[in-house]
């Protein structure tokens, strides 16, 4: 084979691949564009997700005749023109990429004016060949149209997902928009519906309450600095949490960033300050400012992760910000019952409880008056069968037992926590799937979002064994459940399902990770609490249970559930 120059259309459609992923990315270089020319108005048109029309206007600064000509080619640029340039960007785009990429995928139209011209320009380009240039009347500024994205490159597209998830995509994109330019409008018409209208705002609360759909009461505002870094913005009261990451946001040095690490500090805030629950997630909006030279900046358009050279000292900035913020948020009329609202509702109540704790919680509170006061060694011999022999409990935490080989000591929560997933997922697997049919369906409602999200996911739904009706009033009913799911943890299993919807890549073929995350989630959830006062009775069957269960050393979150000493270890030590 010899070696040859690949002809420029080929290679444009190769670079594009780097710079135009998804619609959403399409949307972020144009709007880019469109602030880079000091628009103060934004309006973006989709239909069909991005696919069939991606149209972004803007009331900037237009472009000549000349520079429309040239702006569809690649590396060209207006705003670097040296090599130093680029160490003190101000503006967003600088490669001079995104147009000639995206002219090279799709059927683009662009119709620009400034304000010195008398007439506008058009410039059309079909899938990256020879652009054709015409006069038109225009406005100032300028419009782009982009039909058919990923014409030239069905692979790329095929690759999409549904259109409702890039509708989704382009929406998150225009608040990051939205957040870091609360001077400026943007409105998102959806296959020809308004979907979001952000009209410029006086402060960067507003826009906020504006963009997340919440009141000024349930917003605190952060501010922190360290060494060479910066914090400010806002998160929500610990009152409002919600079971989705969605409303999380964080900008570095002005760039949206998808960070886990921030997320996870300022959660970490919480679950100090408020106790947290497990599925439950902050809003917020962040900026931090962090001097360049620590930050990784990415200078590749597509990705939205950063590396911090500090990460430590980011961390610990983040954390303590929002600690103190919230600590000087909480008022004395304070109460817990109140802590969890937001558009998903914890449901009321404590977690429903399987068969077998049902019974032993039960039995605990008879059996307590007898003998809480009596020491372990006096507990009853449950099963002399047992493959173990209880020793006790210790500090409402551990469990200590003895085996031919040895000593035992359990974590009772990490244990139970397994023997339930164990026997759900073997119910779920063995019983094939197993259906129950509700007597009276159950309702649940929830924001629109999240049963568009659902629907769209409803086929999954229906292969985990759900049978789920939408109406019109943003409920959906559930008139068939998996047998394993008792009908009192629906609303929780719902939101949990939400939420790994929300948050991961599921793909069609998901419904066994999706099942294992519920079932999970469920085995946590009834479990037998870290610091909760056992029975023997209960212990026991702990007991047994591990052994049946093939005496599997970890918790499903991976965490092991017991230690074990053999007597040869323990000879060992005391030099027997
Ligand atoms: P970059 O933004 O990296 O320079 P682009 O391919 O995104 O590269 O755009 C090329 C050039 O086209 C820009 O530098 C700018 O001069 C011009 N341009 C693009 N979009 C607009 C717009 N909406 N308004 C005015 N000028 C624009
Ligand atoms: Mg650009």
């Amino acid at each position: 084979m010899s070696i040859h120059i690949l002809p420029s259309q080929i290679s444009d459609q190769i670079a594009a691949g780097e710079v135009v992923e998804r619609p959403a990315s399409v949307v972020k270089e144009l709007i880019e564009n469109a602030l880079d020319a000091e628009a103060t108005h934004i309006e973006v048109r989709i239909e069909k997700g991005g696919t069939s029309l991606i149209e972004i206007r803007d009331d900037g600064s237009g472009m000549s005749r000349e520079d429309a000509t040239k702006c569809i080619l690649r590396h060209a640029t207006s705003k670097i023109q040296k090599i130093e340039d680029l160490f003190q960007i101000q503006s967003f785009g600088f490669r001079g990429e995104a147009l000639a990429a995206i002219a090279a995928v799709s059927r683009l139209e662009l119709i620009t004016k400034t304000n010195q011209a008398k007439t506008g320009t058009r410039v059309q380009v079909i899938g990256g060949k020879k652009p054709d240039i015409s006069e038109t009347a225009a406005n100032d500024g300028t419009i782009i149209r982009i039909k058919d994205l990923f014409f030239t490159t069905p692979a790329r597209r095929a690759y999409l997902r549904t259109e409702e998830t890039e509708s989704r995509a382009i929406l998150r994109e225009i608040q990051h928009f939205a957040l870091s330019h609360h001077e400026k409008s943007f409105i998102l018409f959806q296959d020809e519906k308004q979907k979001a209208h952000f009209p410029s705002t006086k402060t960067l609360q507003d826009r906020i309450q504006q963009v997340l759909k919440i009141g000024s009461e349930t917003l605190v505002s952060i501010s922190g600095r360290a060494n060479n870094a910066r914090i400010s913005g806002f998160v929500s009261t610990s009152g409002h949490c919600l079971a989705s990451r969605r409303s999380q946001f964080l900008f570095v040095n002005g760039r949206a960033i998808e960070d886990r690490s921030i997320a996870f500090a300022v959660r970490e805030a919480y679950v100090q300050s408020a106790g947290i629950e497990k599925h439950l997630h902050p809003a917020f909006v962040l900026f931090l400012e962090i001097d360049p030279i620590l930050v990784d900046v990415n200078v590749h358009p597509r990705k939205l992760e950063v590396k911090f050279s500090e990460p430590a000292e980011i961390f610990s900035l983040v954390k303590k910000s929002v600690t103190s913020s919230l600590s000087k948020a909480s008022t004395p009329s304070y109460s817990p019952q109140t802590m969890y609202t937001g558009s998903i509702q914890k449901s009321s109540g404590r977690p429903a409880v399987s068969e077998f704790s049902k019974f032993n919680f039960q039995e605990r509170n008879q059996t307590r008056q007898h003998t809480v006061p009596t020491p372990p060694s006096s507990f009853p011999e449950i099963d002399s069968d047992a493959p173990m022999k209880l020793i006790g409990q210790i500090a409402n935490r551990y469990i200590a037992a003895e085996s031919d080989d040895g000593m035992y000591l359990f974590d009772q929560h990490a244990l139970h926590e397994r023997q339930r997933f164990e026997q759900f997922w073997n119910e779920w697997k063995t019983s094939k799937q197993k259906i129950q049919k509700l007597l009276t369906p159950v309702s649940l409602k929830f924001p629109e979002e999240v049963i568009s999200l659902l629907y769209e996911h409803r086929s999954i739904l229906t292969h985990l064994g759900f049978a789920v009706t939408f109406s019109q009033d943003d409920t959906l009913t559930l008139s068939e459940v998996p047998q394993i799911f008792v009908k009192e943890e629906l609303k929780s299993v719902f939101e949990n399902l939400i939420t790994y919807l929300q948050n991961e890549q599921i793909g069609e073929s998901a419904s066994d990770i999706l099942m294992r995350k519920l079932i999970e989630y469920k085995s946590c959830r009834g479990a037998v609490k870290f610091g909760d006062k056992l029975h023997a009775s209960e212990m026991q069957k702990l007991l047994e249970d591990f052994a049946t269960t093939g005496w599997r050393n970890l918790c499903p979150h991976g965490r092991p559930n017991h230690i074990f000493l053999p007597f040869q270890t323990l000879n060992q030590e005391f030099h027997r």
